[in-house]
């Protein structure tokens, strides 16, 4: 293997950033300049000229799919897998240390990780044992403020609550939510982080350890690292270690979860003498895309500033295709699909992108109406349905029966006469006594504290639970998903839901069942059962079904994040979905949607197409939303718009100016103005005609409200 190999596919700066040997490396760079690349690249340099063992380097990627992706990648630029490198999310790594080091950190050996789900509904419990209303604290806002804290690196002993009687409500909460989770041994997302972070300011000798260890740290999507994970690497860095790390401020898209673009700047105070590389040439688009993204996101202020050029062709323009309603937008895109692969692409090649979850419905009904095969990312993913995850609760009990949100999950799942009541009498017991609500179920059985049908009820569970654990230490992995889905009924109880959906239950049952015997353990046949549970909680959603088929993939524009496709189509650019409606109150949120307005025109290659539907149902609602302010931010000569029916093309401007001026108010989308009473203000929706027409202003100081055009004499500024 020559060293040219690894440098040859490289510009000057990317080969600069690959062969750098200063210990702290910034790769500053805009959307498909080759950041990725470059670190896999760079990876292949230590490795192969340096020589680096691959145990020394860790790299953190954003998706647990990214992480595989830079693994092959590697392994083909060098012809060998190197083994012993840590490859993965800041969530997949932290939880690797946390299983070696459990005693250390505190944790019981077998802990489980608490997905959103089963944190909701913990705080639901807690609520209730707190006597408190739902309504003044609703479950799902104490989970964010939870969840805010924990990433920002404060338990609830170190939250400040201002003497606030509400406010120490909400830290009282947080501090029973900790207790929870403790006695339980469960731990969330944001808590792996955090007791991998007190684990290194603990536990010296561990730091140590892998302070020594890893001494080439590379990070990918570097913007949209939160204040907690980039603790935890700047600690594991230390003095002398070499860290690289890339990203583009114009990406970064997890504002709302704590993401800080802020870590950019702070990177290279903290780490004096970094190397600050920006790459420039943009590999991935047309020129007519790029100016688009370019253009749209010049709108931002406060940007870094980079510039983005391309010597690719000057590509088609982008085609905006307005919908008179939502199945009408979906029909030409499942329609451009077929097209595009009767002209030699492959459906995987093209991706359609939209801005909530919720909007792929109506696509994927109508990617199904025309049999054309789709894969979903995110969202409702394969263990996050509820079927998967009744069965999987069962396989988390087998493997140790003190897991409660398992223990709630299915103790009445298939219904087996075990009430409310006894359900919340075993709670009073588990908190009462410290203890897990199985040993709860015990010592009350055996207080012969519970009604003799409960009792029967419960133990003949309890049986159940015992017959599946001895199975699970006699049978393989698949045989054993089998039992289980068998001796708990499981399968006979969701197959008896009716039409698609029951069946749609029993294939997924059956794809787990799929997904036990293709999984591959790294350790023996013990092990195999606990690595497939820890797999199964950090790899949501990337098991997904049918690899092999060739399928459109959907997925939200967050999930986009960092891939490519030929083809994209951006689904939904209107007012209030696209950007979100609540964005426009928050500041600082519009600017975080436009940056997503960035990274979705950058995943496109070579075609790409906005779609919108001037009137949809949303929310069991009909409403009519103008097309999206990013649109309109787009040069002329880099979108045309397409009308199917009457088979004509006409270029943007003229339908905008003939919208606005449809409307005659004088006003236009965008434009800012002022008003006597509420101030300065941007125009953000403009309905009806003459003394009817209404206009929906945002004002800096009031927020969002609707005028009657005639008597709100704007002004404009
Ligand atoms: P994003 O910001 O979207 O994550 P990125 O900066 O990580 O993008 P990459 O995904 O690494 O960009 O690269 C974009 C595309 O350009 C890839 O297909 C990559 O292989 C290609 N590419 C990057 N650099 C070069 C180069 N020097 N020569 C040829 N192709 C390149
Ligand atoms: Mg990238």
């Amino acid at each position: 293997m020559d060293v040219s190999k690894i440098l040859d596919s490289l510009n000057p700066a990317q080969r600069e950033a690959v062969s750098s040997d200063n210990k702290s490396l910034l790769v500053l760079a805009g959307a498909g300049s080759g950041k990725t690349r470059v670190l896999v690249h760079r990876i292949a340099w230590l490795l192969q000229v340096q020589g680096v063992p691959a145990s020394a380097i860790m790299a953190v990627t954003f998706t647990n799919k990214a992480a595989r992706e830079m693994r092959s990648r590697i392994g083909e630029l060098l012809q060998l897998t190197p083994q012993g490198m840590w490859v993965g999310t800041f969530h997949g790594l932290t939880h690797r240390l946390l299983k070696t080091h459990w005693r250390d950190a505190g944790l019981p050996e077998n802990f489980q990780i608490l997905d959103s789900d089963d944190q909701l509904r913990m705080v639901k419990r807690l609520l209730k044992e707190h006597e408190l209303d739902e309504t003044r604290f609703s479950p799902k806002s104490i989970q964010w403020y939870i969840n805010g804290h924990k990433d920002e690196g404060r338990r609830a002993k170190h939250v400040d609550h201002h003497n606030d009687p509400y406010e120490k409500t909400l830290v009282n909460i947080y501090q029973a939510y900790e207790t929870a989770c403790e006695r339980s041994g469960q731990v969330d997302f944001g808590e792996l982080l955090l007791r991998a972070h007190e684990l290194w300011l603990k536990q010296p000798s561990i730091l140590n350890h892998y302070q020594q260890r890893f001494q080439y740290l590379l990070v990918d999507e570097f913007q949209d690292t939160n204040t907690i994970q980039y603790a935890w690497l700047r600690v594991l860095a230390g003095n002398g270690n070499t860290i690289t790390v890339v990203g583009d401020d114009d990406q970064s898209i997890y504002g709302w979860r704590g993401a800080k673009i802020e870590n950019i700047q702070q990177f290279s105070e903290d780490f004096p003498g970094t190397t600050i590389v920006k790459l420039e040439q943009n590999y991935r688009s047309t020129s007519r895309i790029l100016d688009a993204a370019n253009a749209v996101i010049a709108n931002n202020p406060d940007r870094l500033g980079k510039e983005l050029w391309t010597d690719g062709e000057r590509g088609d323009p982008i085609q905006l295709y307005a919908g008179f309603n939502e199945q009408d937008e979906a029909r030409f895109i499942v329609e451009r699909i077929q097209s595009h692969v009767s002209n030699d692409l492959l459906r995987s090649e093209q991706a359609i992108l939209y801005r909530s979850n919720a909007q792929s419905r109506v696509l994927e009904e109508e990617l199904i109406r025309a049999g054309t095969p789709y894969r979903i990312y995110g969202g409702q993913r394969f263990y996050d349905r509820l079927e998967i995850k009744n069965a999987v609760a069962y396989l988390r009990l087998a493997y140790g029966s003190d897991d409660d949100a398992a223990f709630e999950r299915v103790v009445n799942t298939p219904t087996r006469g075990i009430g409310n009541k006894t359900v919340e009498a075993v709670r009073l017991r588990a908190r009462e006594a410290n203890t897990s609500m199985w040993r709860a179920c015990l010592q009350l059985i055996e207080a012969g504290a519970l009604t003799n049908r409960a009792a029967t009820s419960l133990s003949k569970f309890m049986e159940l639970i015992n017959d599946c654990a001895e199975a699970s230490r006699t049978l393989s992995l698949e045989e054993f998903a089998n039992f289980v889905l068998e001796a708990t009924d499981l399968m006979a109880f969701h197959g008896k839901e009716t039409g698609e959906k029951g069946q749609a239950r029993v294939e997924n049952l059956q794809e787990l069942v799929n997904a036990t015997r293709q999984f591959e353990p790294e350790g023996d046949d013990s092990t195999a059962l606990r690595e497939f549970l820890d797999t199964a909680a950090l790899d949501a959603g990337d098991q997904q079904a049918d690899e092999y088929t060739d399928a459109v993939q959907l997925m939200t524009l967050h999930s986009a994040k960092g891939l490519e496709f030929p083809v994209v189509y951006l689904a939904g650019v209107e007012e209030n979905l696209f950007p979100h409606k609540m964005s426009v109150e928050e500041p600082g949120r519009l600017e975080e949607e436009r940056r997503l307005c960035y990274v979705g025109i950058t995943r496109a290659m070579r075609h790409l197409y906005l779609t919108y539907a001037e009137s949809r149902r949303w929310y069991g609602q009909e409403s009519f939303n103008a097309v999206s302010r990013f649109v309109r931010e787009i040069p002329d000569d880099c979108i045309e718009e397409v009308r199917i029916n009457a088979s004509i093309t006409r270029p943007l401007s003229a339908r905008l100016s003939h919208a606005a001026e449809g409307h005659d108010t004088g006003l236009v989308l965008g434009q800012r103005v002022l008003h006597s009473v509420f101030g300065e203000g941007v125009v953000l929706n403009i309905e009806g005609q003459g003394s009817n027409a209404r206009v929906q202003v945002n004002f800096n100081q009031e927020g969002s409200k609707w005028l009657v055009a005639a008597y709100a004499n704007l002004e404009a500024v």
